[in-house]
């Protein structure tokens, strides 16, 4: 027998129906290339994002027409995702920190007929216009004053594109399942894949997003988003303050800025920010620098790569904010974990908690997860067993875009295999140790590599670092860490190594310490050990051991 409930589709219109009759008045804060602080509210960019949607109309859009972004996090991106998805487009927001030729394969691939770019990224797409024929028009984030010089014949700003257009944009009443965005996630080898989410996948994600033990986003919330909005969304949170009623900062081109963060946190009273690692690792050095302290903050959503304990440590103890360690993917929408003691363990001792807290969390409702072995089956959740993770839900994508074969990470039961290795622990904790090509075989043994970085980045001295396999005859693969020491700060290979003694298992201590000045980061801030192994390579024989006496 059926339920007698209402059909009612879950749409991202229905969001935005829902905030304008519930929360027309809350602001949105941007900085953008032609405005240092704008201001405005959920009622005026639902407004222009529908003499977007009819601009769009004008130019004869169809349903499931891809429209593409090159943008920051500001409130024209956001009357983007709004106006395109809810008027039956596909928004596909593209990572401008690609490569040229990853933009032009992956813009043709998803057969974009606009652009909609920010004006700093305007001679980037000069110089490839020709390799994109299938683009119709580039459209510039800024009002006409701010359009840079261009020998571009078909461009136009983004305010003279939606003026005078249809204020009362009929938005139309679409299938829960039509496709709303599209996202390229990179992988090291191969093509870039499309992840194409849908309104219903993406409504159910900012429900459970949103909810007390994942993000817990309210209407007393000021919401930072730090991930960037061409990285899976922002991680929802477009979605999710929408659905709540938060207040929404956002931080344009200024997202690697500590200063410009740190005064937006300060002044516009932030309370919940997310954003990668090495984005807090930047704000907290920075901080400590400059002897201040994050006065409003209460949340910060740290994921994209592991979180270091040292960072959990230093908002508590510096800025009494708490971390939610957060773990997901593109092709998750992207959530899948959250970090949130249970009340169970909140009297653990400092260091157990600690321990605890380094790890990636307990699935959000929504997400099933298990770990296994090499011949499929699932493995223990006892915390120490290995395996590979693998997840199912109904925000988790089911095939990639315009795949040309079936993609062997789905299995005939409906598993995703994320190509992270994980353990779970009986409370439902997941930490991750590796991805699985990033994995070290010692003799036979998986060594963590994200234990030992973690380990490193909590010495004082060091800023960040990395632990690499390098072949060994005896133990197959042995870990060598790279470290970049923080400015003026002195370490020796000796005192480096030693820190590790008390700390991991004997034989997990790396053999060897290569001191850099930076490490090369991947187009989502994660460090790219692909680029590093390559580096390290290009070393003459002798040079590792030599590297740490610089
Ligand atoms: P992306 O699709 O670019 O967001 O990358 C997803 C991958 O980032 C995951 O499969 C993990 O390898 C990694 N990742 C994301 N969050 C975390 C985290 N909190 N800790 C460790 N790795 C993470």
């Amino acid at each position: 027998m059926l339920g007698l409930m209402m059909e009612a589709p879950l749409t991202i219109t229905a969001l935005m129906r829902h905030a304008l009759s519930n929360h027309a008045d809350v602001e949105i804060v941007s900085v953008t290339a032609d405005a240092p602080r704008h201001r405005c509210t959920y009622g005026d960019i639902f407004r222009r994002a529908g003499q977007l949607a009819g601009a769009l109309a004008d130019l004869g859009m169809r349903p499931g027409d891809r429209v593409a972004t090159l943008a920051w996090n500001d409130y024209r991106h956001l009357e983007l995702y709004y106006g395109v998805s809810c008027s039956g487009g596909v928004l596909h927001t593209i990572n401008p920190r690609l490569f040229e030729e990853q933009i032009v394969y992956i813009a043709n691939h998803a057969e974009d007929r606009w652009l909609f770019v920010d004006p700093a990224f305007l001679p980037r797409i000069e110089s490839l216009r020709d390799e994109l024929p299938r683009l119709e028009r580039i459209i510039v984030l800024s009002d006409d004053a701010h359009v840079p010089a261009t020998r571009l014949s078909d461009v136009v700003s983004y305010e003279a594109f939606i003026a005078g257009t249809d204020r009362d944009f009929r938005w139309p009443d679409l299938d829960e399942r039509t496709a709303s965005a599209l996202c390229y996630t990179s992988g090291t080898t191969g093509h870039p894949k499309g992840v194409l989410y849908e309104h219903r996948s993406t409504v159910l994600h900012a429900f459970a997003s949103a909810l007390p033990d994942a993000l817990h986003v309210s209407m007393r919330d000021a919401l930072l988003p730090v991930v960037p909005m061409f990285h899976a969304n922002a991680w929802g949170a477009p979605y999710a303050a929408v659905l709540a009623g938060a207040r929404l900062v956002m931080p344009g081109p200024k997202l690697g800025d500590a200063p410009t963060l740190y005064e937006l946190i300060e002044n516009e009273r932030v309370n919940v920010a997310l954003g990668v690692p090495t984005v807090w690792l930047g704000l907290l050095d920075w901080c400590e620098r400059e002897r201040r302290t994050m006065t409003s903050l209460e949340r910060v959503v740290v994921g994209g790569s592991a979180c270091p304990p040292a960072v959990i440590e230093r908002f508590r103890a510096v800025h009494g904010a708490s971390v939610r360690h957060a773990w997901g993917m593109t092709e998750m929408s992207p959530l899948g974990t959250v970090h949130v003691l249970r009340p169970s363990l909140e009297q653990l001792p400092e260091a157990e908690r600690a321990r605890v807290e380094a790890k990636q969390g307990r699935a959000i409702f929504g997400v099933e997860m298990k770990i296994v072995g090499d011949d499929g089956e699932a493995l223990a959740h006892d915390g120490r067993t290995f395996g590979v993770l693998k997840v199912r839900g109904p925000w988790i994508c089911r095939e990639y875009y315009k795949a040309e074969r079936a993609s062997d990470a789905h299995d005939a039961d409906g598993w995703f295999a994320t190509g992270d290795v994980a353990t779970i622990d009986a409370d439902g904790y997941m930490q991750i140790t590796d991805r699985s090509k990033d994995v070290i075989k010692s003799g036979g043994e998986w060594i963590s590599s994200i234990d030992l970085e973690n380990t490193a980045v909590g010495h004082p001295a060091v800023a960040e670092a990395a632990v690499v396999a390098v072949p060994d005859p005896k133990w197959q693969e042995r870990p060598l860490l790279v470290v970049v020491p923080k400015a003026g700060a002195e370490i020796s290979r000796e005192e480096m190594l030693a820190w590790f003694e008390d700390k991991v298992a004997k034989w997990w201590i790396p053999d060897d310490v290569v001191f850099v000045t930076e490490l090369p980061h991947t187009a989502t801030g994660k460090i790219s050990k692909v680029v590093l192994r390559e580096q390290l390579a290009t070393l003459p024989v002798g040079e590792v051991e030599r590297a740490d006496r610089r």
